[in-house]
């Protein structure tokens, strides 16, 4: 036997992964920047959630205690508001964390994970980290195409993720494709429907993804507190299926998966409808402005995905690159997301700011295309 040391190898499933790349909050020097780059709610949180978060730390036990493993009154309050079964209610470290667990649950090696081409980075990392082979669909001028999902379809698909709206092309797919993709999906596929931006749709744009998952028994929703309730640092998403899913899903959670005072905050901010009523029309309507201007910016070759999200994604289809505007935007003390690395080295995802933010946006970009 020859004497060969031995070498620590990650499995070649694992070494294939690109790692997620989060949204920068400073620049390459160290300085730090109006941060529009990763879909967070610029009016902060609830104060009735942040009221909650805080007393929930002040507790003399709040640290040396773990959480409760099974978010009992979280599950709870999320089901009144919904008209859910709490049971069947599973709360995530993140809607991430829901995501992931889907994968592990119902797909490994030699299985297919599909879902749309410009769809949220986390499927192919999720179903890489199991070891089954991420299918891309066609998009359709980057929404999702209901059709190019059937058609990828084969005896190997196990799971179906598809944001909607989608990140980070901000489309939204129809209550009519939404249903239509269910009905063509076998039924041994696991449809995830993630909703991490709902909260932003009007109510005539509901996909209806709720009302699946509440009857069908291979459908997956999930929602996240990160977004429109302003909780991201809590890490903390819910999900919805059928009681089977559900427990198998259980099997490998981690157990203390959501922190004490995050389940707290959440209970909060689902009672504080003021808040999220605020948010959605601050979005809505600085969401067209910005879309108006970016329009109005004349011969430049950019071009607005229609949004049902809290960002904006901009083509960049002329002489000015976007990686261009993306360094003079950092520039001049804004970070937006440039995404090469997701198919996007033409393209721009902005969130929508404050008011201040969003007009000292616009006037950035202006200034960056002029050169
Ligand atoms: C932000 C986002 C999530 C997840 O967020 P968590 O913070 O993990 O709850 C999930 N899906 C999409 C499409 C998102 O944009």
């Amino acid at each position: 036997m020859t004497n060969v040391t031995p070498t620590l190898t990650p499995k070649p499933w694992i070494s294939g992964i690109a790692p997620y790349v989060p949204g920068k909050s400073a620049g390459a020097d160290g300085r730090a920047l109006i941060k529009l780059s990763a879909n967070e709610n610029p009016l902060g949180t609830s104060d009735a959630a942040r009221a909650a978060f805080t007393a929930a730390q002040d507790a003399a036990d709040a640290l040396s205690r773990y959480p409760d493993p099974g978010s009992n009154l979280l599950r709870e309050a999320i089901a009144a508001r919904f008209g859910l079964d709490p049971a069947r209610v599973i709360c995530g470290n993140g809607s991430d964390e829901l995501l992931h667990l889907a994968a592990g649950t119902y797909a490994g090696a030699g299985d297919e994970i599909l879902y749309v081409r410009y769809g949220f980075a986390v499927y192919e990392i999720a179903a890489r980290r199991v070891g089954a082979t991420p299918v891309e669909a066609d998009d359709r001028d980057y929404a999702t195409d209901v059709d190019a999902l059937l058609a990828a379809v084969t005896d190997k698909t196990r799971v179906v993720y598809l944001a909607n709206p989608n990140n980070p092309t901000g489309t939204l797919a129809t209550r009519e494709e939404v249903t239509r993709l269910h009905a063509g999906l076998p039924k041994d596929v696991l449809f995830v429907i993630d909703q991490a931006y709902a909260e932003y749709l009007a109510p005539d744009e509901d996909d209806g993804g709720l009302e699946l998952a509440k009857t069908e028994p291979n459908v997956f929703v999930t929602r996240t507190f990160s977004k429109i309730h302003g909780l991201a640092a809590e890490r903390i998403g819910w999900g919805y299926a059928a009681s089977d899913v559900i427990s198998a899903l259980h099997r490998i959670r981690l157990p203390f998966n959501v922190t004490r005072a995050g389940q707290a905050a959440a209970v909060a901010a689902l009672g504080d409808d003021d808040f999220v009523t605020r948010s959605r029309e601050h979005n809505a309507s600085w969401r067209a402005w910005l879309a108006r201007e970016i329009e109005g910016l004349g011969n430049h070759g950019l071009r607005v995905v229609p949004s049902a999200t809290n960002f904006l994604l901009v083509l960049f289809e002329g002489s000015v690159s976007a990686e261009t505007v993306y360094n003079r935007l950092m520039d001049a003390g804004y970070i937006v997301r440039w995404l090469p690395g997701q198919g996007l080295p033409h393209a721009l995802r902005m969130t929508i700011g404050t008011e201040e933010e969003t007009r000292g946006l616009a006037a950035a970009i202006r200034a960056a295309l002029a050169g």
